[in-house]
């Protein structure tokens, strides 16, 4: 791993959209004036808020930004850590309207953040923050079921978005929706099952999708389906982990895990779940048995595998690391982890990228679903649960009658059980990872000027918020 050698600007996460945005209008044939508004962050609230602990008081610096408003409530993540500020949120923004466009989640994109590392921080305090950074959105109508929808992010979970519902809730008595103000809550507090794993979820999904086309990796030198690939993982959270986890579930093998501090390498492959058991015994992934140690946290995105996941943070792959990679897909789960130099350098050595614009949305599909559910007040699959049940079982009592012989009882009670909440959750996600797959692909086998992946996607993302602007008469 060799220094960094970019330029601050080439790593300004919201240039890096801006040119991956540019590269698809020029692509297009859309009047500019249109471009520049479907580009622009509509509106940013920056807020810096006191929190006292015991005799001391702390400020923290907070944003949310909604980047489109062309479909209403806008929906994005809020993210905890030291590195947050206003041009990585507006980007991460701009990247939720993209992708809720790509993967047809009818909603605007936003994103919110507090710069401070909650590894420093007690759960008290974390919980604090939150509800005052809730409250500060909630009196500048940032926030609510039809306005603006937080989910997780790098640095929060379920615990932050029972938080964030609780306190919507009791700056709102009574009102009814109040749950569908914020997504990926415990499925005991309003949440969905299937929505923790649905990021890693997604990216799986769309791994495999792209894995089964093979003029899509005919150059590659790689065989059809995940069974037996070698993956890497950067990043062990609730994306990083859920990856591994899908991916060996899959018959892949995870030769390598990357975290802050270090990584794990192990060519025989890693068991996840001891990995997991580790991670949450020790505080870390470090020191686990039979695995070789990687002492430089970027190791893990030079190693020999098939497929490379960044699944941490942005700017990973740089134009330093780039000429090492020796994956021959990067499958971006993290949002934003490769510059503009890296990407050229990747596409130029005949890697696939799958873009995190399309890869990662498995996340705000579920949260659609969630908000879904909280909306209609009820649990997927409740009214029709007992007429499937029956229906199933006639069913298969005329199938037996017709044919004369008895189902196999494992079969049989897999026939007659109606789908759960979770499957019918999975079910959706995979419906709409599939298609918007297949749309990326139907505009890069079509378009000329269209050469990569990343491009097809924003081009399907930019052409569908156009209709929707023009249809609304703002741009006739
Ligand atoms: P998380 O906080 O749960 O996990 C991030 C992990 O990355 C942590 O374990 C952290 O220790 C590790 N990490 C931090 N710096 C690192 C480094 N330099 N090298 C290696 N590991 C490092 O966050 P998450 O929700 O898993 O998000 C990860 C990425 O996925 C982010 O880019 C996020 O924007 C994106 N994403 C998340 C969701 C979601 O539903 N949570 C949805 C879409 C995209």
């Amino acid at each position: 791993m060799t220094n960094r050698t970019d330029a601050p600007e080439d790593l300004n996460l919201n240039n890096i959209v801006a040119r991956q945005f540019h590269r698809a209008a020029e692509a297009m044939d859309v009047p500019e004036g249109l471009l520049k508004q479907i580009r622009a962050c509509n509106a940013i609230y920056f807020i810096q808020f006191p929190v006292k602990f015991g005799d001391n008081y702390e400020i923290f610096y907070a944003w949310r930004a909604e980047h489109s408003h062309h479909r209403k409530p806008l929906k994005g993540g809020i993210r905890y850590s030291e590195l947050v500020d206003q041009d990585e949120i507006i980007a991460l923004a701009a990247l939720m309207t993209y992708k809720c466009a790509i993967v047809n989640v009818p909603y605007g994109g936003a994103k919110g953040g507090i710069s401070f590392n909650p590894r420093n921080y007690s759960r008290e305090q974390i919980e604090k923050i939150t509800r005052r950074f809730t409250a500060e959105l909630i009196t500048k109508n940032f926030i609510g079921p039809g306005i603006d929808v937080p989910a997780p992010d790098v640095g929060t979970g379920e615990r932050e978005m029972a938080w964030i519902a609780d306190t919507y809730d009791a700056f709102h008595p009574g009102g009814i929706d109040n749950l569908a103000s914020v997504t990926g809550k415990p499925v005991t507090q309003g949440g969905v099952r299937g929505r923790k794993e649905a990021t890693g979820r997604g990216v799986v999904l769309g791994l495999q999708k792209a894995l089964e086309t093979p003029e899509d990796f005919k150059n590659l030198g790689l065989s059809r389906g995940l069974d037996g690939k070698t993956v890497a993982i950067q990043g062990f959270g609730n994306v990083g982990y859920h990856v591994a986890k899908f991916v060996a579930e899959s018959g892949a093998k995870v030769v390598a895990v990357g975290e802050w501090n270090g990584g794990v390498h192990d060519p025989k492959g890693l068991d996840i779940e001891a990995l997991d058991a580790h991670r949450r015994e020790t505080g870390g992934i470090l020191g686990f048995p039979g695995a070789q140690e990687l002492e430089n946290p970027g190791a893990v995105l030079e190693l020999e595998c098939d497929i490379l996941i960044p699944a941490a943070l942005e700017n990973q792959l740089t134009r330093d690391n780039a000429p090492f990679v020796k994956a021959k897909i990067v499958a971006e789960a993290a949002n934003g982890p490769t510059t503009t130099e890296a990407e050229k350098i990747l596409l130029d050595r005949g890697v696939f990228i799958i873009p995190d614009v399309y890869l990662n949305a498995g996340g705000v599909v579920v949260s659609y679903f969630e908000w879904g559910k909280n909306l209609s007040h009820m649990r997927y699959g409740l009214l029709q649960k007992r007429l499937e049940e029956a229906r199933n079982e006639t069913l298969l009592k005329a199938t037996e009658e017709l044919s004369g012989r008895s189902l196999p009882d494992g079969l049989r009670s897999r026939l007659s059980v109606p789908p759960s909440e979770e499957a019918l959750v999975n079910s959706g996600l995979e419906e709409k990872m599939t298609r918007a797959y297949e749309e990326i692909r139907e505009v890069l086998l079509t378009r000329d000027k269209v050469k990569e992946m990343r491009t097809a996607a924003y081009v399907v993302a930019i052409e569908k918020i156009a209709r929707s602007y023009m249809e609304l008469g703002i741009f006739p």
